[in-house]
């Protein structure tokens, strides 16, 4: 008999039998309260019967229509639909399957528009698992492990993780910025310099909001040496922190967007996108790839982006955010093993620390395992692993926020 079982990390996984909204059914008949949303993917919740009945009609039209060589109508929808939602002046978008290979693509431009080698990643980055995506990963050694020599050219920077360095926000982003200036004149010239990669809230590195003025700092120095900014918004993005995108809790804005996870609900499309100008630099012919903007995915992202809309949820991830956020803080107060909670939204992260101060990467491993015991789904994350993350549905209602509460608590 064959088996997966090489792939999974329990013994015995939840097996989902159907799902809907914040709820996943197993297969046991037992009920769980998805606080991972298949790594914060399912944005409108499970099944949301407005991305479903959109999913279907497509189904009937047409599944598959390569798009560089013929187009569809969903992606010209999908398109329009971004456009209205994007940053000002990012108007040109291209289509690929997955957070990694938009990622890749955005590397690729970023390179072929400059003509430089070098890009600079921040400690804790999490980019994806592609060789080039692990490559420029750096939130655990996991995730690159075993296959190198990996890509080169990839630079690391240090990223203001303030609680970590015992530090004031400002202080750690004013080191960090130094630090960057000091790799700026050592490892990488500006001009052999083509982007700065950042994700606006560190996802697999710990769910650490970046601050908005280390955002901004980058801003200033990409414009000081004609450097691209690139946010890689594959987690952050569609409302996840209570704004439409991670970067507008500050005023920085990139040069080249990547999205991926929420734009679809669970349909694999992923995206970037750049001003007119700078994508010609990368075109045509240079990228592409089957399945890029499949028109089911696209029909699907046309009414995750609608419901998103309808539904108020980039409002109600602030306002269920700062509800989950303000639960966590109080379980933190009766916790000393929590060390920190943290988070924007619905993208919130619990910090586990033992009593020298080291990462507790056991206690939040056990404690992801007791919120399964309590049929409440979470994540762990962070290089250590010490970090346990909820990612509730954008559609996460008081209710279910107070039932997770609960049942985080008497997990703990
Ligand atoms: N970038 C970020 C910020 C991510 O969180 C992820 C996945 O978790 C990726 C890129 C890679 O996306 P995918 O797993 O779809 O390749």
């Amino acid at each position: 008999m064959t088996s997966l079982s090489p792939l999974l990390k329990q013994a015995t996984p939840v097996v989902v039998d159907h799902a809907l909204g914040s709820w996943i059914y197993g297969t046991a008949g037992r009920e769980y309260l998805d606080f991972t949303t298949g790594i914060g993917v399912t944005s409108t919740g499970h099944c949301h019967p407005k991305v479903v009945e959109a999913a279907r009609e497509q189904v009937g039209k047409v599944i598959h229509a390569q798009y560089t060589t013929v187009m569809h109508k969903p992606l010209l929808e999908f398109t329009e639909k971004l456009g209205e939602v994007l940053p000002t002046g990012l108007d040109s978008l291209f289509f690929a399957n997955s957070g990694s290979e938009a990622v890749e693509a955005a590397v690729r431009l970023a390179r072929m528009a400059t003509g430089r080698p070098n890009i600079v990643v921040f400690q804790g980055g999490f980019h994806g698992r592609t060789v080039a995506a692990a490559s420029l990963t750096t939130a655990g050694t996991k995730f690159s492990a075993g296959f190198s020599p990996l890509m080169s050219g990839v630079h690391m920077s240090a990223f203001p993780y303030a609680y970590r360095y015992g530090w004031d926000q400002e202080t750690a982003v004013g080191f960090a910025l130094q630090e960057l200036d000091y790799l700026l004149t050592t490892r990488t010239a500006p001009n052999d310099t083509a982007a700065f990669l950042i994700e606006p809230a560190l996802g697999d590195g710990g769910y650490i909001p970046t601050p908005p003025r280390f955002l901004e700092g980058l801003r200033e120095r990409a414009d000081r040496h004609d450097i691209l900014l690139i946010f890689d918004e594959v987690q952050a993005g569609v409302g996840r922190t209570g704004k439409y995108w991670g970067h507008q809790h500050s005023t920085a804005l990139p040069d080249i967007q990547i999205m991926a996870k929420g734009i679809a609900s669970g349909f694999p499309i992923s995206a970037i996108a750049a001003s007119t100008e700078l994508m010609s630099k990368g075109w045509p012919g240079s990228q592409g790839g089957t399945y890029g903007g499949n028109a089911v995915s696209a029909a699907a992202g046309v009414a995750t982006l609608q419901v998103v809309e309808d539904e108020g949820l980039v409002e109600n991830s602030r306002v269920r955010g700062d509800q989950l956020q303000a639960g966590l803080l109080d379980i933190q107060s009766r916790y000393p093993v929590i060390g920190n909670v943290r988070g924007l939204g619905l993208m919130q992260g619990i910090e586990f620390t033992a009593p020298d101060g080291s990462p507790d990467a056991a206690t939040a491993a056990a404690v992801q395992q007791a919120t399964t015991d309590q049929d409440l789904l979470t994540l762990t994350c962070g290089p250590a692993g010490n970090v346990v993350r909820l990612i509730p549905a954008l559609v996460v209602t008081e209710r279910e926020i107070e039932q997770g509460l609960e049942r985080f608590d008497a997990a703990l």
